[in-house]
């Protein structure tokens, strides 16, 4: 009898502490979002992502504690002899979370820790051909989005796009939009949508436009779009999202139909942010 009502006791604490967690952590989360966002952190967000600045005071307060919680919750490991400052820590931060910014509840779920190169770095690629032959070799890259828990950036690369923020390219994008992908467990251009009949729309978009830039690319055409999306569509979401918030007037114009779904997915309108005819293309 004893024995039965300690088991019971024990599975009603496990409960609890299951059923508590969540409501733990959206208060912790709750009390990050609060605090004061010191002001040479908005100086870096400012200088980081451009169109802070044409955000409303809501928005910016919404993204300022998104920041908050993601230094709070995510881990920066510094590699090949790097400090990570906190200025590096704000500028990926600020990056990341614009592409949290507006939809509520959306999170990089699998992450727990960003490491940091002070510039591309090298990593021993394998590839498998068959099941029996393997073939290993030296890659440079710049950075990498990790199924599991990890993004791996490369700190050069992120200085370069704080300056060139209408050149398409955006590392920080790039990765986390790839950690939105993944968050279902499946790095295949998908991100996780609200609605199941919203996965059929996605698909009907997605797709022409897919395919377009890889026979764009195999005729040598010179696309809209980084001619990397065409290997897959996993890097065609990450690279859709770099030129949505970089040269959203361009995409726009050649692909309205990506340019809305992008506009739906983050509910954000990245052409509303432009000041004069000062981007690329
Ligand atoms: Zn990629």
């Amino acid at each position: 009898m004893g024995e039965a009502a300690i088991v019971v006791g024990l599975m009603g604490a496990m409960i609890a502490v299951i059923w508590l967690r969540p409501v733990v952590r959206q208060w912790q989360r709750s009390r990050w979002q609060q605090r004061p966002f010191p002001p040479l952190w908005e100086a870096v967000v400012s200088d980081t992502f451009p169109a802070y600045d044409r955000l409303s005071p809501s928005q910016r307060r919404r993204l300022q504690g998104q920041i908050q919680v993601f230094l709070a919750e995510k881990q920066f490991i510094g590699c090949g002899g790097l400090q990570v400052t906190v200025e590096m820590q704000v500028t990926i931060a600020a990056i990341a979370c614009v592409l949290l910014l507006a939809e509520p509840g959306r999170e990089f779920t699998n992450l727990r820790s960003i490491l940091l190169y002070p510039t591309a770095y090298r990593v021993k690629a394998t590839t498998a051909i068959d099941r029996f032959v393997v073939t290993e070799q030296q890659e440079t890259r710049l950075g990498e989005s990790w199924t599991a828990d990890q993004v791996v950036l490369a700190w050069d690369a992120i200085a370069w796009d704080r300056q060139h923020w209408q050149d398409g390219h955006n590392l920080v994008l790039h990765e986390f939009a790839h950690q939105l992908d993944q968050a279902d467990g499946r790095a295949d251009g998908v991100p996780i949508l609200r609605r199941r009949t919203d996965y059929d729309t996605w698909a009907t978009v997605m797709t022409p436009v897919y395919q377009q830039l890889c026979a764009a690319v195999q005729q040598g055409r010179k696309p809209v779009l980084n001619p990397y999306g065409a290997t897959n569509p996993a890097e065609f979401f990450a690279v859709a999202t770099e030129t949505f918030f970089e040269q959203p007037r361009s995409l726009q114009r050649h692909h309205p139909t990506l340019y809305d779904q992008l506009r739906q997915y983050y509910q954000l309108d990245p052409l509303t942010w432009l000041q004069e005819e000062h981007e690329d293309n």
